[in-house]
């Protein structure tokens, strides 16, 4: 199946979100995904374009909202494959409250996020991923904030699958997004996707220089909880591969009543028409 759409992608050349679409298509290509079955959740920034390039259903959700609207997708048609993908502003930023929630419920969706530390499409602001001390146009003195460390953060929140790819990898990116999509509960794949116009300090050659791959360290467990709270610490959160796994938490849906017998679209609704002019009523 083709997973690319008619339009052309509109990122600066150079950008990391080419490397994170490249393996969005090719690990949508090799669970043979159906376009019609996929909803893509995107939010808004440069990488919320994703929605436009890839052959899904798309949503462009308003900024920070990528969570709810995926969650309630889900819960709306368990059948459907459920994406979001946005950028660390939309995600740890305006809609961290959602996120930190969707993390703990352990929804069946995979959010993507395009991680550069720093808001792109508004002309190269410090975002919440910036390290302290990063010297934009909103902080020309360097920001005072501390950075939020979204594997931290999601380990806390008891998150049940978590990974970390690098654009300039996108076949290592595209076989850890097939595995988040497979993953029963939320998965969280943290892409490092760096953005070549407004940030030159998280560059390609900074990455390539530091990131440690977890998948090819034969000591590293990912099913050890305590072992990937002290490894993403220990490296500032610089690693990459499969950080966290854990499939024995049901997952949000199945702990629901009644959810796993129907999914709620296609349910009969035991409301006659009558009922259903009374309760418009309250609406007139
Ligand atoms: Fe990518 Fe940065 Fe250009 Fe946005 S501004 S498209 S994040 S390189």
């Amino acid at each position: 199946k083709d997973y690319r759409t008619n339009a052309a992608p509109w990122w600066c050349p150079g950008c990391g979100d080419f490397g994170v679409l490249r393996a969005l298509q090719e690990a949508a290509a090799k669970l043979n995904l159906a376009p019609e079955n996929v909803v893509l959740v995107a939010g808004i920034g440069c990488s919320g374009k994703i929605g436009d390039y890839f052959r899904s259903y798309s949503v462009h959700t308003v900024h920070g909202r990528t969570m709810p609207v995926a969650m309630g997708i889900k819960l709306a048609n368990r059948n459907l494959t459920v994406i979001a993908a946005g950028g660390d502003g939309d995600g740890y930023g305006i809609g961290l409250n959602h996120f930190i929630h969707a993390v703990r419920r352990n929804i069946d969706i995979t959010y993507i996020v395009m991680d550069n530390h720093i808001y792109g499409l508004t002309k190269g602001q410090f975002s919440p991923t910036s390290a302290q001390g990063f010297k934009t146009t909103s902080s020309p003195a360097g920001t005072a904030d501390r950075p939020v460390k979204p594997l931290q953060l999601a380990l806390a929140a008891g998150v049940t699958y978590l990974a970390q790819a690098f654009s300039s990898y996108p076949e290592h990116m595209a076989e850890i997004i097939a595995e988040a999509i497979q993953h029963k509960g939320f998965s969280l794949v943290n892409c490092i996707s760096p953005c070549v116009t407004y940030n030159k300090v998280n560059t390609y050659d900074f990455y390539k220089e530091h990131l440690v791959n977890l998948d090819e360290d034969p000591g590293y467990d990912p099913r050890n909880y305590d072992l990937a709270v002290e490894t993403v610490r220990k490296h500032d959160e610089l690693v990459i591969g499969r950080i966290y796994i854990n499939d024995s938490q049901p997952s949000y849906q199945d702990l629901l009543p009644g959810y796993a017998e129907e999914p709620l679209v296609q349910a009969k609704l035991d409301y006659e028409p009558e009922h259903w002019q009374e309760i418009l009523k309250e609406f007139a």
